[in-house]
Parts: structure tokens; C-alpha cells; sequence
């Protein structure tokens, strides 16, 4: 019939739902909250902000602020709430979560095809539906989850390393090769007056205030830096940071005190991430102490390290770029559990299921997101990248491939420029094929 169902009002569910419901369909939308809550949600809102309450910038070029841009194109109800509960922050758009989250909640509540099911779902339903059911899913839907997508299928981790953009990366002081001969690592070689400097700092550096469950005991496999170097000022100098087969050219091949390497994050080798480098330190503290490494000096990093349980899928594995399973059409992901990292790159994702959803409802093809927007390099990131390595994407212009005419361009502004005027023509065009919107 003309239903269609959501499971999870989160950022993702209550975008997808209200997509789905602009579009015509009634949607049936689950959320567990308040009777079952998670341990980091505190109300019974939808679209409750976790931790920050900052949606991200939106200064000119930056590619999180394409993102938003582009998400507006399909009128985003997490975007106007986001408007309605903006206070000042600079150029970033912070709310006021409460505004926020209640008014995501009313326009659902209020919304003409939109029934609301306050129940904890604990299987995967048999008609069409969209999960998104986040980071912190109920155990008894993962558990349904891992058991019908298969149990490689779903994979948890305690901490992430962070990401920096390769060419902002100071090639004056990181050299090519790895302690087995091959060229695959970028490394960042460091003295020992300048390990000093860094250890001290890294010990010494505010950490992120875990929630309660956060302070579970780690994986020994990945361990956060700061705590493997708080075992002693030398047990890095034996686990990531060993220099041990790495010759250093701008030291006549001596071997560097320490070594910080880079590994490539993404197919175009555009992205490197910090390897063992996982953290749980302060953003803007990995931003200073990372900032020590003298090849990072003015790095620019695409994602920070972070450090909560995280309950994702495989995508690359299991999912189309449209966001539905390969093993059955019917079946949709969005949100942090598809692999994406952060407020509005996950209800991004349940924008492009629920589009997807929608075509598929009516017996159209689901139209793919073109690789050239911010939405459709995420969608393709998360579904195409190595899954054996796979780890949440946030927006930035490192997943797009650059064309020649941008690689002459010298001055990074020029070139974010011109991806994001291609970024915004594409996708004006992409919305203008679509379906009209029901009002
Ligand atoms: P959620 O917003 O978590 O929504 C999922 C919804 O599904 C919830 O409302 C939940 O109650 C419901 N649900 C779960 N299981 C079921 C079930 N079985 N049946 C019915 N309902 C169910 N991102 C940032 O950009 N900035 C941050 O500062 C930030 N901090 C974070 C801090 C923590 C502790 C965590 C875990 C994540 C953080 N993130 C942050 C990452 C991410 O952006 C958020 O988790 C974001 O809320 C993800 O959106 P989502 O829609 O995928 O999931």
C-alpha cells in the first residue's frame, strides 16, 4: 500500500521520516525512547544531540557546510530546525538542543502522515523499512541484525584514529616507505628533543569526558596513544611510534628517534590516517599535541579520534550506494550505523535512503546520488571503501576524485570553490529529475 516504515527518530529516522512522508507516503516511525533509553540520550526527543551541540560550520567553503547546503536542496527538517534553534557561534551552526530536538519532534508529531510507534523493535520487520537506529541500536535489533545480515557483518571498535587531508601534510619533513621496503606509508619522523616535547604533551592532554559507559575496559588491539604512552616515556618508542627499518633522507638515512606513520585512507589517496594513533583526546587537544609532529604542523584533519561504543555495519560489504541491503532490496540503512560520523552527515544518509526508498515504493528505479556532491561521495565512500579497514566517514573533499582542470588549481580556496559550485549545479539538477515532492 502507501506505507512505508522507520525504525529509529533519531538525526537519520527523523529526516528519512519526514522525507518519506513529503513525498506522500505514510510513515509508521519506531522510536524506543523514553520508555527504553540508550546510555548517552537523556529525553525523549527526537533527534536528541548526544554530546555537542554544534551541527557544523557553514562558512563558505567548507565541506561540511556544502553538505548542509546541498541537504537543503531537499528541504531537510533537521536543517530548518537547526535554523530555528541556531545561537551565535561564529561560523558554525550551533542550537539550542532543546529548541532543536522539540521542534524536530512536533513537526513529526504534527505532521499529517506521520503515525508515531513509542516501542522498542527487536527484529527485523518482513515489509519495507528503514532502520536507523544509531551508534547505541538496541541489543535485541543488533542482535537481529548480525543474525540476518550475517555475523562478519557487524563490527564494533572503542576507538578511532584520526584523519588528515595527504596534501596538507608538510612533505619538508615526511619521506615515503615502510619498515618492510614497499613506499606505502607517508612518515613523520620526529628527534628525541621534539619526542620529548610531544610525549609530555600527549600525557598531559585533556581527554573527552567519556559517558559512563565509555569507561569500559579497552581493547589491548586498540589501545588510545595517550594511554599506551602513560605506561612509560619509551613503550610508544616500541609500539607505533618504533623507528625500527625506516630511514630518514633528510637525515643521510640515519634512523629517526621516532616515527609517527600515515596510511592511505582512501582509494584516491587523499585521505591518510594516523596509524595507531587512536585517541580520546579533546578535538582541539589532538589538534595541538598531533600539531607537535612536525610534518602535521598545519595539517589539516578531516576527522578527529574518537573513543565511544560504536555499533556499525559493513557497509562496503553490505550495502548499496541507494543504501539498501544487497541481500534484500527492501531493506534500507541510514545514519551512524552505516558508517558515516557525525549529526548531520547521518540524517544526510537517511535523506538518501529515504529517496531511495521512495522511487523503490513506487516502483522506480532508486536513483543513485551523483559521487560529485558531498551526499553522493559519502554514500559512495561508505559502500565502496576496503571493508577489512572500513572506519566512519565524516563529509570533507577528500572523497572526491579531482578532476585536472582542479589539480592546477594551486590555492586550496580556489579549489574547494570549484568543487563545491560542481557540488551544488549537480545536485540541483539531481533534485530537479526527481519525483515532485507532495506537500
Ligand atoms: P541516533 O541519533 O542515536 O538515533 C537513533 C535512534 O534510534 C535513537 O533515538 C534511539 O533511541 C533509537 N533506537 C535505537 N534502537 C532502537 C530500537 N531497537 N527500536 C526503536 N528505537 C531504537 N556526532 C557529532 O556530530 N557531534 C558530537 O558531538 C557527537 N557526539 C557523540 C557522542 C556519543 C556518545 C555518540 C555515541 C555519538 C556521537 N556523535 C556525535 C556521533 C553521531 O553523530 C550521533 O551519534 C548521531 O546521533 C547519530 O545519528 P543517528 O540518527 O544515526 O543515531
Amino acid at each position: 500500500p502507501n506505507e512505508a516504515m522507520v525504525i529509529g527518530a533519531g538525526l537519520a529516522g527523523s529526516e528519512a521520516a519526514w522525507q518519506l512522508a513529503q513525498r506522500g507516503w505514510v510513515v509508521h516511525l519506531y522510536e524506543m525512547r523514553p520508555d527504553v533509553m540508550t546510555p548517552a540520550h537523556v529525553t525523549g526527543q527526537f533527534a536528541e544531540l548526544v554530546c555537542s551541540n554544534s551541527l557544523g560550520s557553514i562558512q563558505g567553503t567548507a565541506p561540511a557546510a556544502l553538505l548542509k547546503d546541498e541537504m537543503r536542496l531537499f528541504d531537510s527538517l533537521i536543517l530548518q530546525a537547526g535554523q530555528a534553534a541556531q545561537v551565535p557561534a561564529g561560523s558554525a551552526l550551533a542550537v539550542d538542543r532543546e529548541v532543536f530536538s522539540q521542534r524536530v519532534t512536533e513537526r513529526l508529531q504534527g505532521h499529517p502522515r506521520i503515525v508515531i510507534h513509542h516501542e522498542v523493535v527487536t527484529d527485523i520487520p518482513s515489509q519495507p523499512c528503514l532502520i536507523a537506529t544509531g551508534p547505541l541500536t538496541h541489543e535485541a535489533l543488533s542482535g537481529a541484525i548480525q543474525e540476518t545480515l550475517g555475523d562478519s557483518m557487524l563490527s564494533f571498535f572503542d576507538a578511532a584514529a584520526p584523519i588528515v587531508l595527504t596534501d596538507t601534510v608538510d612533505m619538508e619533513h615526511a619521506f615515503w616507505g615502510s619498515r618492510e621496503g614497499s613506499e606505502d606509508y607517508l612518515n613523520c619522523p620526529l628527534t628525541k628533543a621534539e619526542y620529548e616535547v610531544f610525549y609530555d604533551a600527549l600525557i598531559h592532554a585533556e581527554q573527552h569526558l567519556g559517558h559512563d559507559f565509555e569507561s569500559s575496559t579497552f581493547f589491548e588491539g586498540c589501545l588510545p596513544i595517550e594511554e599506551l604512552a602513560r605506561r612509560g616515556p619509551k613503550t610508544p618508542l616500541y609500539g607505533p611510534m618504533k623507528p625500527i627499518g625506516l630511514e630518514n633522507p633528510f637525515e643521510g638515512g640515519r634512523r629517526p628517534y621516532a616515527i609517527v606513520q600515515l596510511r592511505q585512507d582512501n582509494a584516491v589517496g587523499s585521505l591518510m590516517s594516523l596509524v595507531g594513533f587512536q585517541t580520546n583526546l579533546r578535538w582541539g587537544e589532538q589538534k595541538r599535541v598531533f600539531g607537535l609532529i612536525p610534518a602535521l604542523a598545519n595539517a589539516e584533519f578531516v576527522r578527529y579520534g574518537v573513543m565511544h561504543r560504536n555499533t556499525y555495519l559493513k557497509s562496503p560489504a553490505l550495502l548499496r550506494p541507494t543504501l539498501n541491503t544487497k541481500r534484500r532490496e527492501d531493506l534500507w540503512f541510514a545514519g551512524q550505523m552505516t558508517g558515516v560520523e557525525g549529526y548531520v552527515e547521518s540524517a544526510a544518509m537517511g535523506i538518501v535512503a529515504a529517496v531511495g526508498m521512495s522511487a523503490y515504493l513506487e516502483g522506480r528505479e532508486m536513483p543513485v546520488f551523483p559521487r560529485e556532491t558531498m551526499m553522493g561521495a559519502l554514500a559512495y565512500y561508505i559502500t565502496h571503501t576496503d571493508p577489512a579497514h572500513f572506519q566512519p566517514m565524516n563529509a570533507n573533499f577528500g572523497l572526491f576524485e579531482l578532476p585536472p582542470e582542479v589539480q592546477g588549481l594551486r590555492d586550496k580556496k580556489a579549489r574547494r570553490q570549484w568543487l563545491r559550485n560542481r557540488a551544488m549545479a549537480r545536485m540541483e539538477e539531481f533534485v530537479r529529475q526527481l519525483e515532485p515532492v507532495h506537500e
